[in-house]
C-alpha cells in the first residue's frame, strides 16, 4: 500500500466486503427471530391446506397427488406407519429427521421443523434444503396413517429471481469497484499535485499555478497552500532586498573610509586637508555603527514583540528630553521649536518610546530648511495619547508617503547620502508602535512640510 491511491481502494473494498458480511449476519438475526416463527405458520398452513384438498378427493392415488403439487413449488416427504418414505420433487440435501418425530406425527401431532431449526450466524435457515428444517402434518390415506413433511422447493420458488439477485449484486460489485477507482483518482490527483509543488517550493520555485477548482476541503487546502508559496515568494524577494541593502549600506561607507584612508598616507598633505579627510573617515564610520545599531534593534523588535512594556511613561517628559538632547541640531539650523505640551502617561517601553520621538524629531530637523519650524503637540482623551510632530519642511509626495516605512527606503538618495541616513529611522518607530498596538499617519506635501500623527493607546 505504497500509495494513498491504492490504500483508498484497498480500503473501501475492505469496507465493502466487511458491510456485506454485516449485512449477511444481521439479516439472519432479523429471519431468526422474526420471519422464522412467520414462515413455520406460513408453511404449517400450507401444508394443513394440502392434507385439505386430499382428503376432499379422496379417491386420488397420493403420489400421483403429490408429484402433481410439486409443480406448485413444494418438495414432499411421506413415511407410513412401519417407518417407509419417499420423497416428491427435488431430493433433500440431507435426510436428518429424526424417528421420535415422524412418529409424533404419525400420532396426529404438527411437526415444526422451521421454527425450531437451530440458528446458524452464517447459513440462512431459510434455505436450508434439509429434512429436519420441515412442517411435518398427519394424513390419513385410506384409513391407513402418514406423516406429511414439507418444505418449499426454493430453487424452484425463487429460481430466476436467484438469478436476478446474483446479477444484480454482482454487477453492483463491479459497478462500484470501478467508480471506487475512478472517484479515488479524482480525490487524489490535486493531493499529488499538491506534493508536487512542495517539492518544487522546497527546491526553491516559488513560481507555480495550483488549477484547483474545488470548493471542498481539498480545494481549500490547495489555496491555502497557493497564498502559502505567495507569501513565501514575497518574504524571499523581501529577505534578498534585505541583504542586498544592508550589503550595500556597509560596502558604501567602507569603500569610502578605505579610499580616503589612503588619501591621508599622503605626507605632503596640508594638515587642513588631512583633518577634512578625517573627519569625513569618522562621519562614515559612525556611519556604519548607526547602521548596525539599527539593524540589531530592527532584529531584536522583529524577534521579541512583547519588549519589556509595563512602565509608566511620561510622553511630554520624553520628548522634551528629546529636544534638548537635540538642541545643537536644530539651534545650528536657526530651527523654531513649538512645544503644546499636556501631562500624559501610557503604559509601555520606556526607551522604545522614547525612540519614535528621537527619529521623528530628528527627520523633521533634518528634512527641514534652515529657519523652518517644528511644532509638537501632545493631547490625551479616555483612549491614550496623540502626538503631532509637524514641520514646515521639503515634505514628500503621496508615493513616497506610502512607503516612507519600508525598510532603507529614502525619498531622496542624493540628500540622504550627505545627511548619513539609513532609511530604517521610520521602520524601527512603525515596528515599536506597532509593538505598543498604537498607529502612526502621515500628512505632507512637497515644499509645505510633514506632519506625523502618532496614537498610543493607555494600555
Ligand atoms: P532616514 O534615516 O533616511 O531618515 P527614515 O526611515 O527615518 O530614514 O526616513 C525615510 C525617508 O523618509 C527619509 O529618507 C526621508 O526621505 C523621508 N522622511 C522622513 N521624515 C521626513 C520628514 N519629516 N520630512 C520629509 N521627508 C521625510
Amino acid at each position: 500500500m505504497r500509495t494513498l491511491y491504492v490504500r483508498i481502494i484497498v480500503v473501501t473494498m475492505a469496507i465493502m466486503i466487511a458491510s456485506a458480511i454485516i449485512a449477511f449476519f444481521a439479516s439472519n438475526i432479523y429471519y431468526q427471530n422474526y420471519l422464522k416463527p412467520k414462515n413455520d405458520a406460513k408453511i404449517t398452513h400450507i401444508s394443513k391446506n394440502i392434507v385439505d384438498i386430499y382428503k376432499s378427493n379422496n379417491k386420488q392415488d397420493i403420489s400421483t397427488y403429490l408429484e402433481g403439487m410439486t409443480d406448485l413449488g413444494y418438495k414432499f416427504y411421506l413415511v407410513d406407519d412401519s417407518g417407509n418414505g419417499q420423497v416428491y420433487g427435488d431430493p433433500f440435501r440431507i435426510k436428518n429427521l429424526d424417528p421420535i418425530s415422524v412418529e409424533k406425527v404419525l400420532q396426529g401431532e404438527v411437526y415444526h421443523g422451521v421454527e425450531n431449526y437451530p440458528w446458524k450466524p452464517f447459513v440462512t435457515g431459510f434455505f436450508d434444503n434439509e429434512l429436519k428444517n420441515t412442517i411435518g402434518v398427519p394424513l390419513d390415506v385410506n384409513g391407513k396413517n402418514y406423516a406429511l413433511f414439507v418444505r418449499p422447493n426454493t430453487s424452484q420458488q425463487f429460481g430466476e429471481m436467484r438469478f436476478f439477485l446474483a446479477a444484480l449484486l454482482t454487477l453492483a460489485l463491479i459497478f462500484s469497484f470501478l467508480l471506487v477507482l475512478i472517484s479515488t483518482s479524482y480525490i487524489v490527483k490535486p493531493i499529488k499535485r499538491l506534493t508536487e509543488a512542495t517539492k518544487k517550493i522546497a527546491a526553491g520555485n516559488y513560481h507555480m499555478k495550483l488549477n484547483v477548482n474545488r470548493k471542498d476541503e481539498i480545494g481549500r487546502l490547495a489555496r491555502d497552500f497557493s497564498k502559502m508559496s505567495d507569501s513565501l515568494e514575497q518574504t524571499e524577494t523581501k529577505r534578498q532586498e534585505f541583504v542586498s541593502n544592508v550589503s550595500h549600506e556597509i560596502q558604501s561607507p567602507l569603500t569610502s573610509i578605505q579610499g580616503f584612508t589612503e588619501l591621508v598616507r599622503d605626507e605632503e598633505m596640508t594638515d587642513v586637508e588631512r583633518h577634512h579627510y578625517l573627519t569625513i573617515i569618522e562621519k562614515e564610520s559612525k556611519r556604519v555603527s548607526l547602521l548596525s545599531r539599527q539593524l540589531l534593534t530592527l532584529s531584536m523588535l522583529d524577534h521579541d514583540e512583547s519588549g519589556n512594556n509595563a512602565f509608566p511613561v511620561s510622553i511630554d517628559d520624553q520628548i522634551k528630553d528629546v529636544v534638548s538632547t537635540t538642541e545643537w541640531q536644530w539651534r545650528e539650523k536657526d530651527l523654531i521649536i513649538d512645544l503644546n505640551l499636556h501631562a500624559g502617561k501610557i503604559t509601555g517601553s520606556t526607551d522604545l518610546i522614547q525612540q519614535i520621538w528621537m527619529n521623528l524629531v530628528t527627520n523633521a530637523i533634518r528634512y527641514t530648511d534652515n529657519g523652518g519650524t517644528i511644532s509638537i503637540t501632545t493631547e490625551e482623551d479616555k483612549d491614550g495619547i496623540h502626538a503631532y510632530i509637524e514641520d514646515t519642511g521639503i515634505g514628500m509626495s503621496e508615493k513616497d508617503v506610502m512607503q516612507i516605512f519600508d525598510r532603507f527606503y529614502k525619498v531622496d538618495k542624493a540628500r540622504t547620502r550627505s545627511e548619513a541616513s539609513t532609511g530604517l529611522g521610520l521602520a524601527i518607530v512603525k515596528k515599536i508602535i506597532e509593538i505598543h498596538n498604537g498607529t502612526i499617519e502621515v500628512e505632507s506635501e512637497i515644499g509645505k512640510g510633514s506632519t506625523f500623527h502618532v496614537f498610543l493607546p493607555k494600555k
